[in-house]
This record gives structure tokens, C-alpha cells and sequence, in this order.
């Protein structure tokens, strides 16, 4: 009998729910271990305080003198809560998180110590980080990185240690992490928004971009996980077959949460609440095992540093419960995989959701402008948009006919649709007086506030609106966030700038009316920008032709997706914009390649391991006791065995078959990959890996599956679909 799997099984099904006691409402809980605003305003001078501010509203440099007083409240703050260390939190490319930590004590002259954190080690520090990927940018100019505070989100408390997020860059100020781009890229869209917000309301006189992210996850048993190498090593199943029972019947999405995960969740909550992550939704998803959390939305670069914060703190709680997390996108073949939405929408500081309809047909049109520039942008970009969530795992879902296609396309609903339609037959040039009344009045003032039918919304689009946002779901739930949200903010933010002078022109030049100019040249982009938007069933077969034939890019795999990301054109968007330079784009193309390679790499090494020294030996025993009940069924039925021996032999000649093909292609996917290492272009090597080594893998471990199903149940190495999903 194979013990790790038994035992694996036994210590899961005899686990408890672990007693979670909540003593404080949440609502007290919220922030107490952040150094927000309140915290501050509380502990700083008035100086020091507008200063901080000033950094956060207006992006304004902090001088050393109030960033000591500042490291010196935010030191003393920390020690009362029993705080001991301090370190740079930040996002280096890794795609994780990345921290260094530092003790408060330091010692003084004449044998004693004291606890310190000044203003330059708040501002500035460098840590020995020479092995983040940097696709050689750090090289080039100086060994080291910095990593600098970045005061627009909050310091926090995890553990025994405070937490300052910051931005890491490389001496000669290129970006190294996902932050940096983010900040850049929120400073663009900020600036252009209001530019066009002036048209309408000259009282706006900032944009936040916001976020609302939802991640799902599955949560399995870590005594499971821990008998399955391939759980462990790359956070999916490299093998095994469906279960009998998967997730046809629907019955886990929105049903009741098993207990085990619901005290997880309360866990999780809990801490979510001191750290100020405004979680507020779980529930189950449609996989068994498979759950969702998301939280308010929160202004976009807090919200990616939330996300960020919230996977970490997701794996450690998981450990108090005796869980994995699988963030992976397609941990188990044929179920359900995982995403992370992201919803986006702008906001001025009057208060005002500029992709949410209004009450008047001139908040409307505002509402329209964001709207189809967002529209035009994605279109402009559609490629670009595909590549920025491109990855090995991510590849598992979009383009596998289950979740949102590698095509990108915008669902607008019909209301919108009709909207768009009307529009697209205003005039050319000066409008008359009888047609701008009856746009005014049947057009744009007939929007609702309230967009109805997008509340029926097509869960089959990669990029929808759903009545006040949009909502970016081809996102895998890997990710970190700031990748889309810097695109997404950088391409509108461009499309934004485009418009203005677009408009600016026919004001000046045509002497047409603001209103008049707007209907213009929203016209226009509604007619060159229509290929993106659909509305049917995009996991469709019939979508895929139809997008090839208006010219949408369909990029399945990463090797291909990725090459939009260093197109010249994306190259003069970002560097326009000022969100990153060639050599930062460059050197991020570089390190996904790198990463792409070497996840399947990892996935290739581990099934190679798997099929040859846990598939292929269990095959051959059980094969061992089949031909000894064929020697045996031979000694009693002598010449006569054949009738009785029938089934047996055909099963030793199925495993025979079966385990020479497993061994066979292991050792040329092992020749494979040694040939793709020789080769030094990334793009070459990645396809190989992709095209080459890929359809190895699934060859490999569509015999094991079928090993799976003949070889004795007892005898089966790894915990098998049914063990890992339905046991909790
Ligand atoms: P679902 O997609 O699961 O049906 P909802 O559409 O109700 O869920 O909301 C999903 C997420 O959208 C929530 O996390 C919420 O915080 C976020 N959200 C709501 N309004 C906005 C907004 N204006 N900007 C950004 N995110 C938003
Ligand atoms: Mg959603």
C-alpha cells in the first residue's frame, strides 16, 4: 500500500475546524496595525503631517528633516505594539513580494543600545537584492538597487515587523519592480483625465483610478499537497485523472462554505481587518474547493499593494489551518481555473465616478467620453492588453476554452450599444439646433443612472462593462495586480491626451461649439474602435473566426503574446506617457521570457521525475502480480488458460504499451530541453519550450492518466482528483 497518500488521507479527513473566538467587532479591528492617516495626524506635528499629506495628494518630495520626525513617530508607534523590526516592503519582478529585515536595536557608545529608525533609512534603503531579476538593468549601470518610501500607502504592521512599502529602483533611478510603472502610469492618467474633466466641470482637479480586485483560489489539505510533488513544486497537478464527479452538477458555486474553510476565511478576515484591507465578499466558486474573496474598491495603487499584501497573508494563515492556497490559474485540469477580475474606474475629487451615467445629459456626456475613450484604448492596444496578462500558467486558461478566449473584446451591453449606435450617426461638423436638443434629450439624457441590463452581464468577455466599471477578468490570479493597472491606466491616459487635442483642434479651427466638437470626435472613435466591442459567447468557436476576420489578435501562448509588449509602438506609449523607457520595457519582456521558460522547465524536470519513479514502478508491480496470476491461472487451466487469462493479459500488454511510451518520451523531452538551453535567443528558446517540450508533457501524462485507471487503486502513489477536491 502506498503509505504517504493513506496517511496523507487519514490526517485529513481526522482535522477539526480551527476555533476562531472574534472578541472586537471588525469595524474596531479595521487599521489598527496600519499607520494611516488618522494614526498619523494623531502622532505627527501639524508640519510634518501636511507634508505627508501634500506626498500623497500631491505627489510633493518629503525633506529629511520631517521624514526623521516621521521615522521617529512611526518607530515609537510600532514599539508600542510590540514591534521589533522594520523593513522595505516592495514588488520586485518577481511577480511576489520581497522584504529585508532590520532590527530597531542598534548600540551606543558605552555598552548600551537604543531602538533607532531615522528618516534615512525610512527614505532610502539599499538592499543586497543583486538577485532580482533586473533583465540586466542593474548590471549595465550600478550593482545595486534602492528601495525608497512611497508615502501614498501606508506603512503596516505584520507580525513582529513594520512593513514600509516602497518603490525599488536601480541607482541611476530605472525601475525594478511593478511599482514604480504603477505610480508613473496613475500620475498620467491623473493628468489626462483632468484635462478632458475640464470640458465639463472646472473643479476637478484630480483623477484617482480605482480598483477592485476579486482573487480566487483553492485551498487544499497540506497533508495532501505534501504527497503530491507537482502540488508542491509548481503549484498545479502535472498528472492525474478527472474525477467521476467534477463540477457538473454545479453544486459548490455559491453553496455552503465546508467548515474548515469558512473558519480559514474569518481567520483570514481578521487579519485583512488590522491590516485595513476592506475584504467584504467570499463565497464559493464553481469548483469544488474553489473559493472568492474581494474587498471595496480602494484607489488603484493601495488596492494592487492590498492585493499583494492579502496572497501573502492568505499563505500564512493557510499554515494555522493546516492549507495549501493554490494561486495558480489551472491547478487541476478539466475544473474550473482561477482569475482575479479586475474592476477599474475613475474618480475626480468631487466625487464623481467618471464611468458611472448621470443625472444630467451633460454628466452624461462626460460619462460617454471616458467611456469610449476606454473603448478605443483597449481597441488601439488589443494586443498589447493580451500580452500584459500573459504567462506559462495564465496560458492554461485563456485560449483552453473554458475561460476568457486570448482574444480581447469589449461587452458593452445592449442599452450602451444602442447609445453607441445613435451616436454614430450625429453629424459631421456643426450640429443644428433641433438635432444637439434631441441628442441632449433622447440620446444622452435617456442613460440611466442605473445601467440595468449589465447586471445580466456576459461572464464570457475579458474586458466588460458592468454599469459604473469595467471589469479586466482575463487576469490571471496569479498576478500582481500593477501590471494591468498600469496598462490599462497608461493606454487610456494616452487615448485621453489624443482626444483633447483632437477636440482642441475643432474648437480652434472648425469654431465648433465644446459639445459640438466632443460628439465629433466621439463619433469617430465609436466607428474605427467597433471590432473590439462584442457581445455574444466568447468561448465560442464561432467568436474565434469571427475575430480573425475583423483582424483581432488571438495569441494563445506567451512566446506570442508577449512580442506586443515590445513593439515599437507600445516602446513610444510607454515612454510618452514617461511610465517606462525602452530599457524598462525591454528588460521586462526579457524577464517574463525567462520566467515563462523556466516554469515550464520546472513542470517538465518534476512530471519527468513523477512518471519514472512513482508512475512507471507502480505500473510494473501491479503489472508483476497480474502475470503472476496468469502463471498461476496457467498451472490449474494448463492449455485451456487463454479463456480464463483473457482480461489480464490484455491489461500486462496495455501497461507494457502504455509504460514504454512514458519512458520513451521522458527521455526525448529530456534531450528537448537540453537542446532548447543551448540555444541563447529567449524568443527561439521559448518557443521551443512551448511548441516542442508542452505537447511532451500532456503526451506523458495522458498515459499516466490512463495508468491511473487500470493500475490497483491500493498500489497508487499520488492522491487522486477526487481525494485532492473532496476532502475536507
Ligand atoms: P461580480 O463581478 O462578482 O459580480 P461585482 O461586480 O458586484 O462582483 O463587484 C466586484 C468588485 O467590483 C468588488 O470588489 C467591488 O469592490 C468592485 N467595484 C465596485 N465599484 C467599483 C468602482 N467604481 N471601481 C472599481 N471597482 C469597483
Ligand atoms: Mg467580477
Amino acid at each position: 500500500m502506498s503509505t504517504l497518500r493513506f496517511f496523507a488521507i487519514k490526517e485529513t479527513l481526522n482535522r477539526k475546524p480551527v476555533e476562531i473566538i472574534e472578541g472586537k467587532r471588525r469595524s474596531e479591528l479595521f487599521g489598527e496595525n496600519v499607520f494611516n492617516k488618522e494614526t498619523m495626524r494623531q502622532s505627527l506635528t501639524k508640519d510634518a503631517f501636511e507634508s505627508v499629506n501634500n506626498a500623497i495628494e500631491k505627489g510633493t518630495k518629503i525633506d529629511r528633516g520631517i521624514a526623521n520626525q516621521i521615522a521617529q513617530s512611526m518607530k515609537d508607534w510600532a514599539l508600542s505594539k510590540g514591534v521589533t523590526h522594520y523593513t522595505h516592503w516592495f514588488q520586485p519582478l518577481t511577480g511576489t513580494t520581497a522584504e529585508k529585515h532590520d532590527a530597531f536595536f542598534e548600540t551606543i557608545d558605552g555598552g548600551g543600545a537604543i531602538e533607532k529608525l531615522g528618516g534615512s533609512q525610512l527614505v532610502q534603503q539599499e538592499p543586497d537584492a543583486s538577485s532580482f531579476p533586473n533583465g540586466g538593468i542593474r548590471n549595465t549601470f550600478e550593482a545595486r538597487g534602492y528601495t525608497a518610501w512611497d508615502p501614498t500607502s501606508p506603512a503596516f504592521i505584520f507580525g513582529k515587523t513594520l512593513c514600509v512599502p516602497t518603490v525599488f529602483v536601480s541607482y541611476t533611478g530605472e525601475a525594478l519592480d511593478n511599482k514604480t510603472p504603477l505610480l508613473r502610469a496613475l500620475n498620467a492618467i491623473d493628468n489626462a483625465s483632468v484635462a478632458v474633466c475640464k470640458y465639463f466641470d472646472k473643479n476637478v482637479k484630480k483623477v484617482n483610478a480605482s480598483l477592485g480586485w476579486e482573487q480566487e483560489y483553492f485551498l487544499i489539505d497540506s497533508a495532501l499537497v505534501s504527497s503530491r510533488p507537482d502540488i508542491q513544486l509548481t503549484g498545479r497537478t502535472l498528472l492525474g485523472h478527472s474525477s467521476a464527479k467534477g463540477q457538473q452538477l454545479d453544486d459548490h458555486y455559491f453553496g455552503t462554505i465546508p467548515s474548515r474553510a469558512m473558519s480559514y476565511m474569518r481567520d483570514l478576515e481578521i487579519e485583512c481587518m488590522l491590516l485595513g484591507i476592506p475584504v467584504k465578499t467570499r463565497h464559493n466558486e464553481v469548483a469544488p474547493n474553489q473559493f472568492e474573496l474581494a474587498p471595496i474598491y480602494e484607489e488603484a495603487n493601495l488596492a494592487v499593494d492590498h492585493n499583494a499584501l492579502l496572497m501573502d497573508v492568505m499563505n500564512k494563515v493557510a499554515e494555522r489551518h493546516n492549507f495549501k492556497v493554490l494561486f495558480h490559474e489551472k491547478p487541476f485540469k478539466g475544473v474550473n481555473g482561477s482569475g482575479k477580475h479586475n474592476n477599474w474606474s475613475l474618480s475626480t475629487n468631487t466625487g464623481v465616478n467618471l464611468l458611472s451615467p448621470g443625472k444630467t445629459p451633460m454628466s452624461n456626456l462626460q460619462f460617454l467620453t471616458f467611456f469610449i475613450n476606454t473603448i478605443k484604448a483597449v481597441h488601439d492596444n488589443e494586443e498589447l492588453v493580451r500580452a500584459t496578462i500573459a504567462s506559462a500558467s495564465n496560458d492554461h486558461r485563456l485560449g483552453a476554452n473554458e475561460a476568457p478566449p486570448a482574444i480581447i473584446s469589449v461587452f458593452i451591453g445592449e442599452q450602451l450599444t444602442n447609445v453607441l449606435k445613435e451616436l454614430e450617426n450625429v453629424t459631421n461638423g456643426k450640429l443644428s439646433p433641433k438635432e444637439k436638443t434631441d441628442l441632449k434629450l433622447n440620446v444622452v439624457g435617456k442613460i440611466p443612472e442605473i445601467l440595468l441590463d449589465n447586471t445580466d452581464r456576459n461572464r464570457t468577455s475579458p474586458f466588460a462593462f458592468t454599469g459604473n466599471k469595467f471589469e479586466f477578468r482575463a487576469v490571471g490570479s496569479l498576478a500582481n495586480c500593477a501590471n494591468p493597472m498600469t496598462l490599462i491606466n497608461s493606454i487610456v491616459a494616452k487615448q485621453l491626451i489624443e482626444f483633447k487635442e483632437e477636440v482642441d483642434v475643432l474648437i480652434k479651427k472648425k469654431e465648433l461649439k465644446k459639445d459640438e466638437a466632443i460628439f465629433n470626435v466621439l463619433r469617430e472613435y465609436i466607428k474605427k474602435s467597433s471590432n473590439i466591442l462584442f457581445e455574444g459567447n466568447g468561448y465560442g468557436e464561432a467568436w474565434e473566426k469571427e475575430a480573425e476576420k475583423r483582424g483581432l489578435s488571438n495569441n494563445k501562448t506567451t512566446p506570442k503574446a508577449l512580442k506586443a509588449k515590445v513593439s515599437e509602438k507600445t516602446i513610444a506609449m510607454y515612454g510618452d506617457l514617461g511610465v517606462m523607457n525602452r530599457v524598462e520595457v525591454q528588460s521586462r519582456y526579457d524577464i517574463e521570457m525567462e520566467e515563462y521558460i523556466l516554469r515550464i522547465q520546472i513542470e517538465a524536470r518534476v512530471l519527468g521525475d513523477l512518471a519514472r519513479n512513482h508512475i512507471v514502478p507502480t505500473a510494473i508491480k501491479y503489472q508483476n502480480t497480474l502475470i503472476n496470476n496468469v502463471q498461476g491461472l496457467k498451472e490449474i487451466y494448463e492449455a485451456d488458460f487463454n479463456r480464463v487469462a483473457h482480461a489480464q493479459l490484455e491489461l500486462i500488454e496495455d501497461i507494457s504499451k502504455r509504460v514504454d511510451i512514458i519512458n520513451t518520451t521522458v527521455t526525448k523531452m529530456i534531450n528537448k530541453r537540453k537542446e532548447a538551453n543551448q540555444l541563447s535567443d529567449l524568443e527561439t528558446k521559448a518557443t521551443m519550450y512551448c511548441e516542442e517540450v508542452i505537447p511532451m508533457l500532456e503526451e506523458i501524462r495522458y498515459h499516466c492518466d490512463k495508468l491511473e485507471l487500470l493500475v490497483d487503486d491500493e498500489l497508487w502513489p499520488l492522491p487522486k482528483y477526487r481525494e485532492l477536491l473532496f476532502t475536507t
